[in-house]
């Protein structure tokens, strides 16, 4: 079979070009990184979590209307994705006071907010992922007023179909951070969304006892990270309840 032509490698992912025109194959690495990319380390079994976790969140979210670009999962570790032209910005939803906010405001972590804060980051690693206002986005042409609003609809949508999920299984959203990319069909493009919805892009806390199921367990050191993530995935129904050890989970299909 001919090698596949590597299209881009990031941080925790890779993609190569897809079966067909306007396909990608999204592959999930076991590389761990945080304080971009100061820490680093391999977590055996993330990347088959994250896989599994991301395609459960948005096929759930297709479910409900919000467009995204997952296709299919291949195998255990890659899904087939639409290919779209990535916004360059992070869009972060905030429903509990933590990390970066609590730094810039001095709010104690686990402040509830009165309402969900949007932010936006320009995704640039060589300047740290800096917070913008919208007026930067729209002066410097990453985004239309229009696409602002799109992002912001859809991301409050993504927070409350999560917030549900994870509440019913004993788990607080606590903030998270998606990205959207567009897509042409015929004249009209729209966003999509992209990237991945997975515990290294959220923070969740147990309800009961606080503890972080979440990347924060290895930004923090506070313990294994794929053990976090096998019991949040546990608790979804994703991995059978009678899986115990992180490093080998067994997928249901
Ligand atoms: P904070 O701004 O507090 O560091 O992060 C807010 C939320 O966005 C957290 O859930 C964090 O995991 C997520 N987040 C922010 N930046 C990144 C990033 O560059 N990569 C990933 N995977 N998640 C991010």
């Amino acid at each position: 079979m001919a090698r596949r032509k590597k299209v881009y490698e990031g941080k925790a992912k890779i993609l190569y070009e897809g079966p067909e025109p306007g396909t990608l194959v999204q592959y999930f690495k076991d590389d761990a990184t945080a304080f971009n990319a100061q820490k680093k380390d391999v977590i055996e079994g993330k990347g088959v979590l994250n896989n599994r976790l991301s395609e459960f969140f948005m096929t759930g979210l297709a479910q409900i209307g919000v467009p995204t670009h997952f296709l299919k999962r291949l195998n255990m570790r890659e899904q087939l994705i639409r290919s779209v032209e990535i916004i360059p910005l992070e869009i972060i939803v905030r429903n509990i006071a933590a990390g970066t906010l609590s730094t810039r405001l001095g709010l104690e972590e686990g402040t509830a907010l009165p309402r969900p804060i949007v932010e936006f980051c320009l995704k640039d690693d060589s300047l740290g992922d800096p917070l913008v206002a919208e007026e930067h986005i729209i002066a410097f042409g990453w985004a239309s007023q229009q696409d602002l609003d799109d992002m912001v609809a859809l991301a409050l949508r993504v927070n409350d179909f999560m917030s549900g999920c994870m509440m019913a299984v004993g788990i607080k959203l606590v903030d998270f951070k998606i990205e959207v990319g567009r897509v042409w069909e015929g004249d009209y493009q729209r966003l999509i969304l992209a990237d991945e919805i997975s515990p290294d892009s959220c923070r969740l806390w147990d309800v009961e006892t606080g503890q972080k199921l979440d990347k924060d367990v290895f930004r923090r050191d506070l313990g294994n990270l794929a053990d976090a993530y096998t019991e949040v995935a546990r608790r979804l129904g994703v991995l059978p309840s009678n899986v115990t050890h992180a490093t080998k989970p067994t997928l249901i299909n």
